[in-house]
């Protein structure tokens, strides 16, 4: 592989939302040149740190397990035959049954020109909005909670603000280990930290108070919060009465959730629940830190928005040190939402109405824009399976391994028509359901931009030449675009002038009524976008040097510029434990894997942490099924089955289990815990719940 770079280059990480800025050394040994991997000491989210996945990044950029040509119905084929067989089955099956019959599916691992291409052919030309990503896996309950409150998908807080903070409550997020980073700035800073976690963890060992409370009563702990600050007299009436709307309302439903109701809903003591109030009530400068343990569930939105509701009560939102601040899994989630990777909006954090529909269409010269909302992550694998979709594409994610009833998702895709799949891995578990392979360019070969968690945006650069005949994502999508004779709308050279044609859409006809507007950038030139340093939007003429901090004058993005209340009822998980499936569990990351392990698992020594899914289960539990440690399991759903290694944990609530996301069919047999989830979603995010899953164990 050909080193591009001279000497050092600045990137950032691929793997999770924190975004870390990486250093890329170029070495000349003895016969050969290295490179080595360190923290960017510059950038301004990580100045220099990295945890155990970046610092090992150097040993993921072989070319062991790449897939390295297109393949065609299991035979290598070159890019041309490759293009022009997808553009024909592309049009067939739009031809003979509508441009709804076809879909891409995405990932936040995707950079952000990559993404904005393939919003464009398919919203813009190809005029369906079936284009998702598996980001609402992750954070679209985030995105709901934020625009139900503020009218856009804005982040309000900064990482400098965990900094600044006197009190960081930590809600269903096990950052130690998911977004360790972060976790190092919170401990650098003062303040108290309060972990909200049905289970104890690596987080929760480090907290002053661990409130393991009950799966899935979040939102009736933050009833009982808001009830708490109106009786007691913490709230903030001016900031209510000036900024906001629907309080009243809110407080209502709020009414009937006493500490005592609330503290035996959540299975929590008076005391414990009081303590956590009351730290809450007297700290001005509080940070709600939260990410899946809320969002992954069927009733993620509400439980986002009872959050808010309690910053919005105390005036805590745009100051420094406070704020709901959502953590984004990935490391492009943001990224994606910005560009319209989610179904149900347009690019640049426009909507499905006529008026922006129609400034899309003029903006990209087309009359053929998607006018509705397409489906929806899981409601999309559904319509491969029901054959409403017959042609899908799926760039950079495993939704094989993924995807709630992933053993479902997997038939249908073999069963579905047309399969392409783009990858930098060859054999994935999606991958051997393709029908055609794409070789795209993985970290190190890819070059664009990323924007992690507190709207930073960032470039990823290029420091090796791509492997084998792999391309850029962009320059696939473009060649499909092409062919499918749209050519003169996707002529894009370089990913700076994706970049900027986005940047330029940001701005346009944008009368200030959006959150998103990088119009500063909307002539930038390729030196300038090689040379652009990390900055968070908005970027435009009100803030040319970005914006630290969102709302800072109590002015939001609604129609009269008021945040709104929520009212909340709280909602028990939709699948209930029983007879049959008397077990709750809880999946999530382990500290030294990502994702389906494509890059992670071909690391030794991150592979040493833990080689097989480990599944935690409380010792009373194992012993009433006779399951010693370090035994084979077998968890069962109404779903679908994993097995796994049981741990003894006594942190671990009896009848609560843990199992670990990462392990597909590629590593071993029946290890998916996604195959256990059924597919039940939030009504308003259509995220699913992977936090409450009946089940059984057995001891094999
Ligand atoms: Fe990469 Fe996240 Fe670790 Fe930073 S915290 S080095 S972005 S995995």
């Amino acid at each position: 592989k050909e080193f591009l770079s001279t000497r050092r280059s600045c990137t950032t990480c691929p793997y999770c939302g924190v975004g870390c800025g990486v250093s890329i050394n170029r070495e000349e040994r003895a016969e050969e040149t290295a490179i080595s991997v360190s923290g960017d000491t510059q950038h301004p989210s990580n100045f220099g740190k990295l945890c155990v996945k970046g610092s090992a990044l150097g040993e993921t950029i072989d070319e062991r397990g790449r897939l390295l040509r297109p393949r065609l119905q299991g035979e290598d084929c070159d890019w041309d035959t490759a293009l022009s067989f997808m553009a024909d089955a592309f049009k067939q099956v739009i031809h003979d049954h509508g441009p709804d019959s076809v879909a891409f599916y995405l990932s936040g691992q995707l950079l952000t020109e990559d993404y904005y291409v393939a919003n464009k052919l398919m919203k813009g030309f190809i005029g369906s909005a079936n284009i998702d990503t598996n980001s609402r896996l992750c954070m679209s309950s985030a995105v709901v909670g934020y625009k139900r409150a503020f009218g856009a998908d804005a982040v309000p807080c900064s990482y400098e603000d965990l900094e600044h903070a006197e009190l960081i409550v930590l809600i269903g997020s096990n950052a130690a280990w998911t977004h360790p980073i972060l976790f190092q700035r919170m401990q650098a800073g003062a303040a108290k930290l309060i972990v909200i976690d049905p289970r104890s963890s690596a987080t929760s060992e480090m907290a002053d108070l661990h409130l393991a409370i009950k799966p899935g009563t979040d939102a009736a702990l933050f009833n009982g919060l808001l009830r708490f600050l109106s009786r007691h007299h913490y709230l903030d009436t001016e900031y209510i009465n000036k900024h906001t709307r629907d309080f009243s309302g809110t407080l209502v439903a709020a009414q009937d959730w006493s500490p005592e109701l609330t503290a035996a809903t959540c299975g929590l003591s008076i005391e414990e629940l009081l303590e956590f109030f009351q730290e809450f009530a007297a700290t001005e400068k509080t940070v709600s830190f939260y990410s899946q343990g809320i969002n992954q569930s069927s009733s993620g939105s509400d439980k986002n928005s009872a959050v808010i509701n309690c910053h919005l009560a105390t005036g805590r939102v745009g100051k420094v040190g406070a704020g709901p601040f959502s953590i984004t899994g990935q490391p492009n989630a943001m990224g994606g939402r910005e560009v319209g990777g989610l179904a149900n909006t347009l690019a640049a954090h426009m909507e499905f109405t006529d008026q922006d529909i129609k400034r899309v269409g003029r903006f990209w010269n087309t009359d053929r824009v998607a006018t509705k909302p397409g489906t929806k992550a899981v409601d999309m694998f559904r319509a491969v399976e029901s054959g409403q979709i017959k042609a899908i594409w799926v760039m950079a994610t495993n939704p094989a391994v993924s995807m709630p009833e992933a053993n479902r998702v997997t038939t249908a895709l073999k069963k579905c028509p047309l399969v392409i799949v783009s990858d930098c891995i060859a054999n994935t578990d999606t991958a051997r359901c393709a029908d055609l392979l794409l070789p795209a360019t993985g970290w190190g070969e890819k070059n664009g931009t990323v924007t992690n968690a507190e709207r930073r945006i960032s470039r990823q650069r290029s420091f090796l030449s791509p492997s084998g005949e792999a391309r850029h994502d962009w320059q696939a999508i473009c060649g499909l675009a092409q062919q499918m004779g749209y050519g003169e709308h996707f002529n894009y050279l370089h990913p700076a002038d994706i970049f900027r044609e986005h940047a330029q859409l940001s701005g346009f006809e944008n009368n200030g009524s959006r959150a998103f507007d990088i119009s500063a950038f909307a002539n930038i030139d390729h030196s300038e976008y090689d040379a652009l340093t990390p900055v968070q939007w908005p970027v435009n003429e009100e803030y040319p040097a970005g914006c630290k901090r969102l709302f800072t004058s109590g002015q939001f993005f609604t129609r009269d510029q008021r945040a709104r209340f929520t009212p909340i009822t709280p909602q028990s998980p939709q699948q209930k434990t029983s007879e049959n499936y008397p077990l709750c569990l809880n999946t999530g990351r382990m500290r030294d894997q990502w994702h389906t392990m494509t890059r992670t698992g071909r690391v030794r020594k991150l592979l040493d942490h833990s080689e097989v899914p480990e599944i935690q289960i409380n010792p009373q539990d194992a012993s009433s099924y006779r399951i010693s440690e370090g035994a084979l399991i077998e968890l069962c759903s109404t779903a679908g089955k994993m097995i796994g290694r049981a741990v003894m944990n006594g942190g671990q609530n009896p009848g609560e289990v843990f199992a670990p996301i990462h392990w597909s069919e590629a590593f071993a047999q029946d290890a998916k815990a996604s195959a256990l989830a059924a597919s039940v979603v939030d009504p308003y995010s259509g995220q699913p719940e992977y936090k409450q899953i009946p089940i059984k164990v057995s001891a094999l």
